[in-house]
């Protein structure tokens, strides 16, 4: 850049200074946003990264938990210090979650936690009760489902890779696994956990023959059915672009199955694409990652069980909120750290192009 005079040069570089005070200073107060002005108001804790599923496209088998797991109580001053932030969606997860002692309480104390600020951005003194929703493999969830309602919590979410129980089992590695899923689902429903969503990993070669009797089950059982494309995050890297079913593939055979309608999303940072079908009869949504990434519309970050704030399911680090807290940090001094790390969130992944680099932890320890 050119001046004509000094007085320009030095304007311009005091203007700057007092754009990047600015700049600072909203970083500083106000709700919980990265570089690229997108509001975080979705948080995903994972509560424990032991599974009793193997699920083949996931997990190699042979290894355990690999972190540690906190008490309840040190999860919860993390997320309140996220609510205070802005944060109104949390999602517990895992590993498996409903293996893990004191989650009803967990879930009890979220449900008494408010917003600190309204959908439109305004802050709030009354708030509003957070959305708690909870990924699980379903495998607990017939004895659990009436237990967690009771506890407070909205929404669940059951990964269900097959409707046929043979290769349900293949998948998991644990014979008879089916049915159980299957009963936990009914009995979310019937305890007023609904609407259930059913999430689907379609694996090319494994599950993917069975995309038109997940559309027959989302009608019969009256459960919202989504599939997911495969991402690079399993433990044994056997991720190849070949294994992937993408979005307008599932599209095209469920349009054959039956006519598919569009549905409006639900919000703007929806990852789901959401159909039904002409007869108005159950619910499928697709979600592409891969073929059709959302990093734009991101509003989420993770916290994983050993305490570490992930930015991205593809984050090559991961930042010890925990550490900062063992260490004696006052909420301010939290909530400052919170906001530095959320700034630095990548701004998309990278699957598929040259270069790209696996993340530093797999699905099951960061916490899907
Ligand atoms: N145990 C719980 C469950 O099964 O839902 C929660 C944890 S699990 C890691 C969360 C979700 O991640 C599951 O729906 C699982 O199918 C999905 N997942 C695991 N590995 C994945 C991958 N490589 N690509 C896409 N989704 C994956």
């Amino acid at each position: 850049m050119s001046y004509k005079t000094m007085d320009d040069a030095a304007t311009s570089v005091l203007e700057r200074t007092a754009d990047e005070r600015d700049s600072h200073a909203r970083q500083e107060r106000g709700r919980l946003r990265d570089k690229l002005g997108r509001a975080i108001t979705d948080l995903r804790v994972s509560v424990t990264d032991r599974c009793n599923f193997k699920c083949v496209y996931c997990r190699t088998g042979n290894e355990g938990a690999q972190y540690s797991e906190l008490p309840i109580a040190d999860y919860l001053r993390m997320v309140r210090r996220f609510v205070a932030l802005g944060v109104e969606k949390v999602r517990l997860t895992g590993g498996e979650p409903l293996l893990r002692s004191g989650l009803l309480e967990m879930i009890g104390e979220l449900a008494k936690m408010r917003t600190a600020y309204l959908p439109d951005g305004t802050p709030t003194e009354e708030g509003r009760p957070l959305d708690i929703a909870l990924t699980t493999n379903g495998h607990l969830l017939e004895h659990m489902a009436g237990s967690l309602k009771e506890a407070g919590l909205n929404r669940i979410t059951v990964s269900m890779d097959a409707v046929d129980a043979e290769t349900f089992a293949a998948i998991t590695r644990v014979p008879r696994s089916f049915d159980r899923v299957l009963a936990g689902i009914r009995q979310a429903k019937s305890v007023g956990l609904g609407p259930v969503k059913v999430n689907c990993v379609l694996l090319r070669g494994f599950n993917d023959g069975q995309i038109e009797q997940f559309a027959e089950f989302s009608r019969r059982e009256g459960v919202i059915v989504r599939f997911i494309e495969f991402m690079p995050l399993e433990e044994d890297r056997s991720w190849r672009p070949e294994t992937v079913v993408p979005m307008d593939e599932i599209v095209g055979r469920l349009d054959a199955y039956r006519p598919l309608v569009e549905l409006p999303p639900n919000s703007v940072s929806e990852t789901a694409k959401r159909f039904t079908f002409d007869d108005g009869l159950g619910e499928v949504g697709i979600i592409a990652p891969v073929s059709r990434p959302f990093c734009g519309h991101c509003s989420r970050v993770r916290l994983t069980s050993d305490g570490k704030i992930r930015t991205c399911l593809f984050s090559q680090s991961d930042h010890d909120l925990y550490g900062e807290m063992a260490r004696g940090g006052t909420d301010s001094e939290l909530d400052a750290y919170i906001r530095k790390v959320v700034m630095r969130k990548e701004a998309r992944h990278h699957i598929g192009e040259p270069g790209f680099q696996k993340p530093s932890r797999n699905m099951v320890h960061i916490g899907g």
